[in-house]
Parts: structure tokens; sequence; C-alpha cells
């Protein structure tokens, strides 16, 4: 069924390989192991992963060029631990350049395509992970969340995306981007799916000393009545779609109806978290990226004369545009003129934005904020922008610099018929209690 659709809807160009024949033998295994009753709890549930997701000796490029022709030697936990229960592996998906980007509009292998819509971007950077599960060629996709890149990519497919606490899944195998910001999340068409992946990818592993030892909670149950705050700001800002504040609207109002406390809060940090995402996550990746010297992996010029004009030949002819900016102006933060003036600063405003955040948690059980200002925009419109893709992240990145958990629902339409997200954030290690606030909220 799957390998079906992935076959009808190549034009949305979500994977970048597909695993046929090999996706079809474990079938046939699991199906023995069934029957022996041998078989693990996700026995034939059907993955799809990001391109920055490492799975032995098949090649992964992060969506970019540099990687060509690059096998990983080992698998990343999040992709083994589902293999361990059985789950099937169907292909990796297409993501903007080492998960750079809000649109999927910067990938090697060209733009995905939204279903709901093909002529709008599916959101990013897991804009393929997002697409395979909206489009029905996998239950569901691991995706990697940065800034927003499974929730965004979620809101834009009217489908459930979560990015974890980070710390809560291992990195083990994920490409870096940002280090202390990337999370690999997950996406279903239901929360209890997102859940149950969760629950199998999470915790700590040897692999990864910054993965936490936290224990996983298991589902909860609750009927209870929540304390949940809004930013005032969601509402207020030109920049949110109408239909967009409608929504949120709406969702509050059924909260309300039942009993629920909502509260209107302000938080005048907001404007400077996107500045503040941007300086560190790109001072961390010109630091990470680094490591694509054209000696070690992938992709190495065939015109070097000498060893500086092999790795500035390799690099230029290996990364796109969007990676590059990125590679300069990380580069230029951490500059020793200007680390303390913008690296420094945005530590410490990061710190401020984590505190403010952690405060209004421990008054109210949720925040509760639009995904994304807009729902998916057309292909080409901020791709010469990048200031404007960037404003597309404006509501994810609070949660990515306090390294909260937050989950995006699909909660209603605009009059386009494209999919509005809803996100819900809460404490640090609380996944049950999203999961169980998003059942009652869908
Ligand atoms: N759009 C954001 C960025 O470009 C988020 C990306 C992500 O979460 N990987 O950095």
């Amino acid at each position: 069924h799957y390998l079906k659709n992935i076959e009808d809807k190549q034009s949305l160009n979500a994977f970048i390989e597909v695993y046929k024949e090999e996706a079809l033998e474990r079938a046939v295994q699991i199906d023995e192991k069934i029957k022996t009753k041998k078989a693990g709890k996700l026995a034939g549930l059907v993955f799809g992963i990001k391109d920055l997701l490492c799975y032995q000796n098949h090649q992964v490029s992060g969506g970019s060029k540099i990687l060509e022709g690059f096998e990983s030697q080992f698998t990343a936990t999040a992709v083994q631990r589902l293999l361990n229960e059985d789950a099937i592996v169907i292909g990796r998906q297409n993501c903007d350049e080492f998960g750079m980007g809000s649109s999927n509009e910067n990938s090697a292998f060209g733009h995905v395509k939204n279903a709901a819509d093909e002529s709008r971007v599916p959101g990013g950077s897991s804009g393929g992970s997002a697409v395979a599960v909206q489009a029905d060629m996998c239950l569901v996709s691991l995706g990697t969340d940065t800034g927003g890149s499974v929730r965004q990519p979620a809101s834009f497919c009217g489908i459930v995306g979560i990015k974890p606490t980070y710390s809560r899944v291992s990195r083990w195998g994920l490409l870096a981007y940002a280090s202390s910001f990337d999370t690999i999340g997950v996406f279903a068409k239901s929360v209890a799916d997102c859940e149950l992946v969760l629950q199998t990818i999470g915790g700590h592993d040897p692999n990864d000393a910054t993965s936490s030892r936290e224990p996983i909670k298991p589902v909860l149950v609750t009927k209870g009545k929540y304390k949940v705050a809004y930013l005032k700001e969601a509402l207020s800002s030109e920049g949110v779609q109408g239909e967009v504040k409608d929504t949120l609207k709406s969702t509050l109002a059924q909260l309300q109806s039942d009993d629920h406390t909502v509260e209107a809060i302000e938080f005048p940090l907001l404007k400077h978290a996107l500045p503040t995402y941007y300086i560190l996550t790109t001072a961390e990746s010109s630091t990470n990226l680094s490591r694509y010297d054209g000696a070690h992996y992938g992709h190495r010029s065939a015109q070097s004369e000498d060893l500086e004009s092999m790795y500035k030949n390799s690099r230029t002819e290996g990364f796109g545009d969007e990676v590059r900016r990125r590679i300069m102006l990380g580069t230029f933060v951490l500059s020793a003129d200007y680390h303390d003036a913008y690296f420094k600063k945005a530590q410490e405003v990061r710190r401020l934005i984590k505190d403010a955040t952690e405060k209004i948690l421990s008054e109210y059980d949720f925040i509760v904020i639009p995904t994304s200002p807009t729902t998916a925009f057309p292909i080409g419109a901020n791709d010469q922008n990048p200031l404007q893709m960037y404003m597309a992240d404006l509501f994810t990145v609070q949660a990515s610099v306090s390294g909260i958990p937050a989950i995006s629902i699909p909660m209603g339409k605009d009059q386009n018929n494209l999919p509005i997200g809803i996100q819900v954030m809460t404490k640090a290690f609380e996944e049950d209690k999203i999961f169980a606030f998003s059942k009652y909220l869908m």
C-alpha cells in the first residue's frame, strides 16, 4: 500500500530513496515472527526517516550535494530502536539542506510539494517527512526539530508533529546542525501514534552523553482541569494570518467551555527569540559543518591544486546558498571581535527566555499558541528573502531556545482549505501531559 502510494505520488518529491526490496523482504520476515508470536511491539509499522538520520550501509546526504555517495557505517539510535521492535523502514526523506530552512526549498534534491495544494510548500526543514505521512506513504516519519522543523511542516500538512524535550531522544546518528537545539521528533496522523513511537525511541543512550536519564513516563489518562496560558502577541501581531488567529480563538473557546482556565499573558521576550535562535544556531552550525572539508566525507572537488583550494572548492561546490549564508553568519558571530557582542549576548538572552518560559509553566500547565503565523505559502514566495523566511519560525523557536517539549496538532483550515496547526508547550519531560491534552483537544 505504502510503496504504491510512493510510486503514484512521486511528483511530491517526498523521498530521496526508497528501500523497496528491503522493506518487502523485512515485511515477509516479520509476518513469520507474528505467526510464531515473537514479533516486537511495533511489528509491521512502516516509517520513513529524514535524510539527516544514519542507517547502516545506506546513503545519508543531509539533503546536500556535499555528502554525495557517502554511506553510513552505523544506524542512529532512534532508528535502531524502532527496528528492534520490528518496524519497517521504507526510505529516506527529502529535507532542507542540513535542516536549514522552513519550506523545503533548500534541498539539493529539489523542493517538496504540499499534498494539500501542490503549488504550496510543505514547510521545513522536515518537509519530505511531513508529506510522506500526509499522503499515506508511510504511517510515521522521524524528523528533526532544531527550531520548528517538525512542528511547522506538521502544521502546514495537517498532521501531528512532536518536538520532544531536548535530550529526550539520543542524537547518536543524527547529522548535527545546532547541537544544543537539535532534537529528533515524530510525525503521525494521530497523537497516539506519535506517543507510541516517542516512547520507543526515547530514553538514555550510552552513545550520546547528553541524552537524559529521566525515565519515560507511561501514557497518561486524565480528565483533570488545566490552567492554560496563551500569548497575547499571537492575537495582536499583524503578521499573523486572520484565520490562524481565529483557530487559536476557537481552540481557547473550546477550553473555556469545558471549564479549563484560560488566561492571556504577555511575553515581551518573544521578539528576541528569533534573533537569539539565529545567532546561536548559525554559530553552532558553522562549527558543526566544518567537518565537511572534502577530505573526510562525500564530495571532493576535482579542481583543486593544494589543500586549501581543495577545502574551498569542495565546500563551495558542495554547499547550497542557505548553508553558506549560515556558515558565514556563524563564523562572524563567533569571531574574536564580535563574539561578546553577538554570541555571548545571545547566550545570555537565551537564558532569559528559558527562565521566563519556565516561570510561566510553573504557573500554568500549558502554553497554547499557533504553530506558524501563516498557512503553507506558495512555492517561491519567500525563497529570495531569507529574513521573511525566518519569520515563519516566530512561534516555534521559543520551545527550542528553552529546550521544552512542544507539539503541533491540526485544529482548523483557512479559506483555501489549507491546514492550520495549534502548538502546545509544557515543562521539560512532561510529554505524557502534552499527549493527554492533545488527544482531548483533537
Ligand atoms: N526553520 C528553522 C531553521 O531554518 C528550523 C529548522 C529546524 O528546526 N531544523 O533553522
